[in-house]
């Protein structure tokens, strides 16, 4: 698949716009964001760019922003290389855990290293709503339980679930670029209990797990917690995350009436992630 880079440069500056620019870019087809010094770099399928969806976005923009943006496809093997240099430094989370791209060197001593090569897919702990999860997996006993990762991207939180003890896990992404990818960073790091399924909810069979993770976006966890519910088993957590603290009361509403008990939420910068139990 090829990809068009989008680089935009808004003024003023700030975080709140362009975290309002990237949800209105996802809608429209956008997969993956960089929020640089003073631009955001947003990726989109070269199939799914159209200018005149991105103009719309700027008319309608809800702030009192100057947006202005250019484009250039990307050619895919460059990709890696592209990263590497520009976009994805190692990340440590909770103290316990660091995230780094193979190409990095070995720094410091952590109880869990983590190897992602991330190419296009999401999740090298950067972002706030992975970072949460991880922390949550880091202070969640998993020790036997059977782990289902949702909207897997780079398999990050299936994999340090994983390291974590959890047995079996498996690992679904409806995009095959993540798919792909969430099979590689598996491999690159030797495990060998996380099995990938392409698809989504639909994809679920009979399986049912004692924890489950999705980080995927609100619209798709508003449509697809009763399928998870249905995945879960009794005793179990479900975690989803990947929407905004105010985001909280309708997924929790959705999550209550299929009878999960919501037992509260970890944040950053806006960001959270929620936690029910069945
Ligand atoms: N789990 C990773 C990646 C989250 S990004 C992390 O926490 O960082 C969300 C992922 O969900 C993307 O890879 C996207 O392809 C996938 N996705 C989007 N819609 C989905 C759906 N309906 N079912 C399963 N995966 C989905």
């Amino acid at each position: 698949m090829r990809y068009t880079q989008t680089v935009f440069v808004l003024q003023p500056f700030s975080e709140t716009a362009t975290d309002i620019l990237s949800a209105l870019l996802a809608d429209i087809g956008f997969e993956s964001f960089v929020v640089t010094e003073n631009s955001l770099e947003a990726y989109i399928p070269t199939a799914l760019f159209s200018e005149k969806n991105i103009d719309e976005i700027i008319v309608h923009f809800p702030l009192d922003e100057k947006i202005s943006y250019s484009f250039t496809e990307i050619e895919e093997k460059n990709w890696n290389e592209e990263w590497e240099k520009h976009y994805f430094q190692p990340i440590v989370i909770a103290d316990k855990c660091i995230i780094q791209s193979s190409f990095h060197h070995q720094e410091g001593e952590y109880q869990y290293r983590i190897f992602i090569d991330p190419k296009m897919a999401f999740g090298t702990g950067h972002h706030q709503t992975t970072g949460l999860i991880l922390r949550d997996i880091l202070d969640m006993d998993l020790n036997n339980k059977s782990v289902l990762d949702m909207g897997t991207g780079t398999a990050v939180l299936a994999i340090l679930a994983s390291m974590r003890g959890a047995n079996p896990v498996l690992a679904v992404d409806i995009d095959e670029w993540a798919y792909n990818n969430a099979r590689e960073n598996i491999e690159r790091n030797n495990i060998s209990n996380i099995r990938t399924v392409l698809g989504g909810a639909e994809a679920l069979g009979g399986e049912s797990f004692d924890v489950i993770f999705a980080n995927i976006n609100r619209n798709i966890l508003l449509q697809d917690i009763p399928v998870y519910e249905k995945a879960l088993n009794t005793g179990g957590t479900l975690i989803v995350s990947g929407f905004y603290k105010r985001d909280i009361p309708a997924v929790r509403e959705k999550c209550e009436s299929c009878g999960l008990v919501y037992t509260g939420f970890r944040e950053q910068d806006d960001w959270v992630s929620v936690t029910c139990k069945k």
